[in-house]
């Protein structure tokens, strides 16, 4: 995950943008009237995030007036629920329309345009912390908008946190998980084989290291990380082969790369992790390395 600045755009005013341009002159005026309880509804949420308690905002699943967004389409209600998730799915995503600039700020808000969920692949979507089909009054909320890969917006899915400990990490207030070193690699061999764990130290809080492994998890990263590994150790490898270094120069060598990983990309990149266990796995800069 990588940690972002809270978005330097107003709720209200974002809202109102999507808002003035929505289809008909009866949506916009029931818009326009929701947006006191926009505004608390993203209060309430940004309170909630900081104290990892977003499971517990299950009564704004309601927009006002309405039921639950999630219920049959041909109930009464449902129109006005399409008019908030509107406001997000084709005035702000489709290339533009008026709410597209600030769609474009927020997808590039991770450094070289990142996922900030998985920290490698490039954001080509925004994630909704809170799905915007259950939450419809947060779905043009900058706070609730995290830049996102394809893959872990969809293995991300609509799903709605049951406790504090399934949630996803947030990129705007879930800082505190890059102070710990919790993503791990483990390599072993022969054959060489990488796979990466969410292992959080014992003085990581609770909730915290919960939420981490789920993250981890739900997201798939086990995955994305492990295909990466091949192309990065061959480079490295054969260099090293060329160079005829010795196993303590090999160990130096990826000790250093660990740790311009960690402070280039975080402590838990999948680089750091990697290249700090390839640093210290006495077989592999005895023996493997020279496999290439
Ligand atoms: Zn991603």
């Amino acid at each position: 995950m990588l940690p972002l600045p809270m978005p330097r755009l107003d709720a209200a005013e974002l809202f109102a943008l999507c808002s003035s341009t929505a289809k008909t002159k009866a949506d916009r005026a029931a818009l326009q009237v929701l947006t006191p309880d926009v505004v608390n509804a993203v209060a309430e949420y940004e309170s909630a995030a900081e104290t990892q308690t977003l499971h517990t905002l299950k009564h704004l699943r309601h927009s006002p007036g309405g039921p639950p967004t999630g219920t049959p389409p041909k109930t009464k209600h449902a129109p006005i629920n399409r008019a908030l998730t509107n406001g997000y799915t084709t005035r702000m995503v489709p290339e533009g329309r008026i709410g597209h600039s600030a769609y474009l700020k927020l997808r590039s808000s991770a450094p070289d345009g990142k996922c900030s969920l998985c920290g490698h692949i490039t954001a080509g979507t925004l994630d909704h912390q809170l799905p915007k089909m259950l939450y419809p009054l947060l779905a043009v909320a900058p706070s609730n908008l995290a830049p996102a890969c394809l893959p872990c917006n969809t293995a991300k899915g609509d799903v709605d946190p049951v406790d504090a400990e399934q949630q996803t990490l947030n990129p705007y207030f879930d800082h505190e998980a890059e102070e710990y070193t919790w993503l791990r690699a483990r390599v072993t061999g022969p054959p060489f084989t990488a796979t990466f764990h969410a292992l959080p130290p014992p003085e990581m809080p609770d909730v915290l290291a919960a939420r981490a492994q789920f993250h981890f998890r739900r997201l798939k990263l086990a995955d994305l990380y492990v295909s990466q590994v091949g192309g990065a150790v061959r480079v490295d490898c054969q260099e090293l082969k060329d160079w005829g270094r010795t196993p303590p120069e090999v160990r130096d060598h990826f000790a250093r790369k660990a740790e311009l990983w960690s402070r280039s990309g975080g402590r838990n990149c999948w680089q750091a992790a990697l290249y700090s266990e390839l640093a210290t796995n006495t077989w592999f800069t005895t023996e493997d390395y020279l496999q290439v």
